[in-house]
């Protein structure tokens, strides 16, 4: 694992108390997000900004997710340990480090070359052991599925079908799902061959989920 100083661990756990009073009570979520080096995510591993609970700049016109949001969507996955999860747009890498940090088995794919690699080779240096494609998240990763977890990390009106019919029966898909400007956070478990129960929670700001993989003219 990474070194990292006094400085960073305590601002640390000064956000891990700003996310208790903002209402995220999941003790196991919380220690998960307490161990995992957040600045060593972000570009300039700015420690000034990585512990505010703000979405902030990556590469490649992205964001590293708000910290309140990576909590919430965590904690609606609901995962337990072994389980296997999918993740649409890995970004940084910092959510696929928080589900790796319960146990999870991560699969996670990314449409932009130069963060996926990025992602990948900081996440091993990290010692996690989490499989990152480069690829189009609508297409999902069948493969390695059925998965009891999907998490979309990335905006979008119209949830793929490939996706949903990715997860076992039980299994919970997080998405944020509306147009540009907000989007409502929805859970889909899986009931049955072609049953999924949906509910809602609350309103979040992604950026959006694009088609295919980036070639630099479709950002
Ligand atoms: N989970 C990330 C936050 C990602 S921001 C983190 O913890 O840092 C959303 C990411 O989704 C961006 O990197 C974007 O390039 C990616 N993305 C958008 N559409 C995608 C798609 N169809 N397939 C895979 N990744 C996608």
């Amino acid at each position: 694992m990474i070194e990292e100083s006094f400085e960073a661990r305590g601002k640390r756990r000064k956000l891990i108390e700003e996310l208790r009073s903002k209402g995220i009570s999941d003790e196991r979520v919380l220690e998960a997000m307490n161990r995992v080096p957040r600045h060593i995510f972000m570009d300039d591993a700015f420690l000034k900004h990585a512990y505010q609970d703000k979405a902030f700049p990556i590469s490649a016109g992205q964001t590293i997710s708000q910290p309140y949001t990576v909590a919430v969507q965590t904690i609606l996955l609901n995962v337990g340990k072994r389980d296997r999860v999918l993740e649409i747009g890995t970004g940084s890498g910092y959510q696929a480090a928080i589900l790796a940090e319960l146990g999870v088995k991560v699969y996670t794919i990314e449409r932009q070359r130069e963060l996926h690699r990025k992602a990948q080779a900081m996440l091993s240096s990290m010692g996690y052991r989490i499989h990152c494609f480069l690829g189009d998240g609508y297409e999902g990763q069948p493969q390695y599925g059925p998965y009891d977890g999907i998490i979309i990390t990335a905006a979008t009106a119209e949830v793929p079908e490939k996706l949903l019919k990715q997860l076992r029966i039980g299994g919970r898909l997080v998405v944020p799902r509306g147009e540009r400007d907000s989007q409502v956070m929805t859970l889909y478990t899986r009931t049955g061959e072609d049953d999924w129960e949906i509910t809602t929670h609350g309103y979040f700001v992604f950026v959006p989920m694009l088609k295919g993989i980036a070639n630099g003219n479709n950002r």
